[in-house]
């Protein structure tokens, strides 16, 4: 028997996503990334005596925007907390969170699960933080080296309930936060750079069991698809030792990288361990009701509801309604082209199809195009209309229309002679010279294998060099095989 007939496999995930502000949680130090070590670290970062931390109020919008758009309900009345622990790159010997009072509270994040439909995971909470410096074991033999500048960077921390329930659906669910973040422009979602990080804690119970088994958890996994082979690795693990009738050690591990396997750390702590005390230095704030709604105004259109009316209303099927919907710069893109064309499956087939693999080719982003929506537009009507067609609009037309968005469609068109041939004085001279070419064929098709025509207008087609209308030599050619 697997382990998946005996065990149901419970995930809980929390993950850290450094928020896209100029400065940190509580001092003017820049957060850029890659700057040289220890040059972003006033005083405050560094905890001197008689320095005052003070709260960047973009960090606080940030993060109810992130509440708002995860239906959380959000707290009026925070305080910040000391969590204290010792550690060499926690500069004030205490990290600055928020303890009985998250911002946001409760709330949900829709994902794709294992059979393709959907539904919501249910969140604990969203409380915001700073973060710590950062270790570096690999630069020097003998000693661990500290850059502080990553120290009191403002993070939120999101935190789901024991709701999720393998290892597929924690990948879809931080792919989800991370398509999140971007669209709402908070954090740029970008793992490799440690801006978005997961720690993922799993236990397994016997199958149908309503108790939770004890979990372990692994710290600070750097990639989604690392999130996924994490989960994958504990939950043999964790199998195993049940399996030998063993009982698992609540237990904090990590990810290494190099083997897709984990390692213990250390024993788990608890909440006691760290002391949390309310932030003397840091005045509680209240937030006002106006205040949360002016931020709800300002939020875009959530991906969710476009992808429903991009289904709904404009009749695109599940998939490229959610392709669609992936980046907001793609969305726009797909809204902007569909005020000058109609032809809502055109736009998405171009846009999934030969655009994604134009930038994709040219190692850009969809927010790099410089592409006119309304030349866009052009180019689909002159396909639409059958004065070129798809593959060389595709493959000739886009990306002279790219590089050149001054020009139309239609002009780039002619002066490359990429028209398609509709005049039928012309078509009907390579018609006669293909039905010469091949009276064996024709014979056949005369006797009832009209699956053929296709082979003559390739025939057709060839002569033609790709340019013949091939709507307007099906019709003659069926015409001429009836004589
Ligand atoms: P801590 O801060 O000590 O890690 P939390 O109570 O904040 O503890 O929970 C951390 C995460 O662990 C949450 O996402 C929660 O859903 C998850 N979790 C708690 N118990 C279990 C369990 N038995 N199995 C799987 N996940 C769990
Ligand atoms: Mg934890």
């Amino acid at each position: 028997m697997s382990w998946s007939e005996k065990y149901d496999v419970v995930i809980g995930l929390e993950v850290h996503a450094q928020l896209a502000t100029n400065s940190k949680l509580f001092c003017g130090d820049s957060t850029e990334f890659g700057a040289g070590p220890n040059t972003h670290v006033s005083p405050i970062t560094l905890g001197h005596p008689g320095t005052l931390p003070k709260t960047n109020k973009k960090a606080i919008n940030y993060a109810i925007r992130m509440g708002l758009a995860c239906s959380c309900e959000i707290e009026k009345d925070n305080y910040f907390a000391r969590k204290n622990y010792f550690y060499p790159d926690l500069p004030k010997g205490y990290q600055i969170s928020q303890h009985t009072t998250p911002i946001c509270k409760g709330g949900l994040v829709r994902i794709k699960t294992d059979d393709g439909s959907f539904r919501n995971v249910q969140l604990n909470r969203i409380h915001l933080e700073e973060d710590a410096g950062k270790s570096i074991h690999d630069l020097d033999d003998q000693y661990t080296c500290i850059d502080l500048n990553r120290a009191g960077t403002p993070l939120i921390e999101i935190v789901t309930e024991p709701d999720i329930f393998s290892a597929e659906e924690a990948y879809q669910y931080v792919t989800e936060i991370r398509k999140l973040v971007r669209w709402l422009g908070i954090c740029d979602g970008n793992m490799e750079e440690g801006s978005l990080r997961c720690d993922a804690n799993i236990s397994l119970k016997p199958k149908g069991s309503s108790k939770l088994g004890t979990r372990v958890e692994v710290k600070n996994v750097n990639s989604i698809r690392n999130v996924k082979k994490a989960i994958e690795f504990e939950v043999e693990r964790l199998a195993s030792i049940l399996d030998a009738g063993k009982s698992v050690q609540q237990q904090t591990r990590s990810f290494d990288a190099s083997n897709d396997t984990t390692f213990a750390i250390r024993d788990k702590e608890e909440a006691n361990d760290y002391r949390y005390f309310p932030d003397p230095d840091l005045a509680p704030f209240h937030l006002t009701e106006s205040f949360i709604n002016s931020i709800a105004a300002e939020l875009p259109v959530l991906p969710n509801v476009l992808q429903e009316k991009y289904q709904q209303e404009l009749g695109l099927s599940a998939y490229d309604a959610h392709q669609l919907s992936e980046d907001l710069a793609t969305s726009h893109f797909f809204e902007a082209t569909t005020k000058f064309t109609s032809h809502y499956k055109a736009v998405a087939n171009w846009i999934l199809g030969p655009i994604r693999q134009w930038l994709h080719e040219h190692h850009l982003h969809i927010e790099q195009l410089h592409l006119s929506s309304e030349k866009f537009a052009g180019l689909l009507n002159l396909v639409d209309e059958g004065k070129i067609n798809f593959s060389i609009a595709s493959s000739k037309i886009l990306p002279v229309l790219i590089a050149d968005n001054k020009t139309s469609a239609l002009a780039i068109a002619e002066s490359l002679n990429l028209l398609q041939i509709s005049d039928t004085g012309e078509l009907e001279k390579w018609i006669e010279e293909v039905i010469a070419k091949m009276p064996d064929k024709v014979a056949e098709y005369q006797k009832g294998k009209k699956g053929l025509i296709g082979l003559f207008v390739g025939e057709v087609k060839k002569l033609s060099k790709g340019k013949a209308d091939p709507k307007m030599v099906t019709s003659l050619l069926e015409q001429a095989l009836q004589k």
